[in-house]
């Protein structure tokens, strides 16, 4: 477990090859990890059942807060020897976390793009209505010239600047 910091923060790995780091860390195989399930007692603990290798019997692998230490239902367990079930659990457990996280990385990156997708938004939106303004006041311009001036106020444009 001490091992555990230098397998799975080299720097950019992707999501697969950091499970594959853990399965190697605990020796465990897919299959074995598959084998798996978290669980919680009434009184809010969780542990794994863990089905055994030949699909015929769950074992159940939870922490021993008077033992502090994981134990198992298995023969191994019970006889004080760890088990690839408590490995398995174990593995179990970090490739879950590690697939939170990365969920909550990818959520927090999706938030990011949707927050700049926003702004360029309400930007060109404000641009719009900019335009929309200056041309509505153009057009008023117009109107009130040629309320005024009546055609002509066509012909006099290019004197505007002698005005
Ligand atoms: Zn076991």
């Amino acid at each position: 477990m001490i091992q555990s910091h230098d397998t799975t923060s080299v720097s950019p790995q992707t999501l697969s090859e950091r499970i594959e780091a853990i399965k190697r860390e605990y020796t465990v195989t897919d299959l074995q990890v598959c084998h798996c399930s978290l669980h919680q007692h009434e009184n809010g603990r969780y542990f794994y059942r863990v089905l055994g290798a030949h699909f015929d019997a769950f074992y159940t692998v939870e922490y021993s807060q008077q033992l502090h230490k994981l134990t198992c239902t298995c023969m191994a367990g019970q006889n004080g020897r760890s088990c690839w079930h408590e490995r398995a659990s174990i593995a179990h457990f970090k490739i879950e976390q590690l697939r939170l996280h990365e969920r909550r990385l990818h959520e927090q990156l999706e938030d990011r793009v949707e927050h700049a997708l926003y702004a360029v938004e309400s930007a060109q939106a404000n641009l719009d209505r900019e335009q929309a303004r200056q041309e509505q006041e153009a057009s008023n311009r117009e109107h009130a010239a040629v309320a005024r001036d009546g055609y002509k106020a066509y012909e006099r444009k290019p004197f505007s600047l002698l005005r």
